[in-house]
């Protein structure tokens, strides 16, 4: 498999992006990998970069996009952070990939037992930590359910897992506020945002 070209990138749909990924998930939980020779894509792309998409995803060490999508050098923009939100940092970043970069899709990628999340389902409190949880905990506030405070932590994973799945969508919506710029590009049909949640038990990810 060759990296992207300024011509293949230039033939992509956000729709075609997004199947690549998807294609790529698949290889993944089969283990099976595209045929590629990365000292080649090294070669390839030394003379400028052309990638598809761009996925905002969790730092944990389980959950690297190049991996997990099965995807070579110069293919993906990959922005990590705890707990996959954005910041003004970020939204930059992601407005560099799409509107200078190129990019046709950008997907915000959550995970299951998430220990961001988790940190912010316990409301934990240590050094910088603190500021970062805190960006997380609204997604913590807006899964109303269960009502009872005792399974409102990080013991009980199904409302771990559901607080990651609404931290994904709320900042899906955060992208779209904060970022006149992304919006514009999906509202004009040259960019999708999409969200994404990865098992950790099985390697897929189920797009929302
Ligand atoms: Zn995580």
């Amino acid at each position: 498999m060759k990296a992207h070209t300024k011509e293949t990138q230039a033939t992509l749909t956000p729709e075609k992006a997004l199947q690549f990924l998807k294609e790529g998930n698949e290889r993944f939980q089969q283990n099976l990998k595209a045929n590629r020779n990365l000292l080649e894509q090294v070669n390839d792309t030394r003379n400028g970069q052309f990638p598809f998409a761009t996925i905002l995803s969790c730092i944990d060490s389980r959950v690297s996009a190049e991996l997990v999508f099965d995807q070579g050098l110069g293919d993906i923009f990959s922005v990590r952070i705890a707990g996959n939100f954005v910041n003004v940092d970020i939204l930059g970043s992601m407005e560099f990939a799409c509107k200078l970069a190129g990019t046709k899709l950008i997907v915000v990628l959550g995970h299951t037992s998430c220990g961001a999340i988790k940190g912010a389902c316990d409301h934990a409190r240590l050094g910088n930590l603190t500021a970062l949880i805190n960006k997380i905990e609204p997604a913590v506030e807006a899964v109303k359910e269960p009502t009872d405070e005792n399974l409102r932590n990080s013991k009980n994973i199904d409302f771990v897992n559901n607080v990651a799945v609404k931290n994904v969508e709320m900042t899906i919506e955060n992208i779209r506020k904060q970022s006149p710029v992304l919006a514009e590009l999906e509202n004009d049909g040259d960019i999708k945002i999409v969200g994404g949640m990865y098992d950790i038990n099985n390697g897929k990810v189920t797009f929302l």
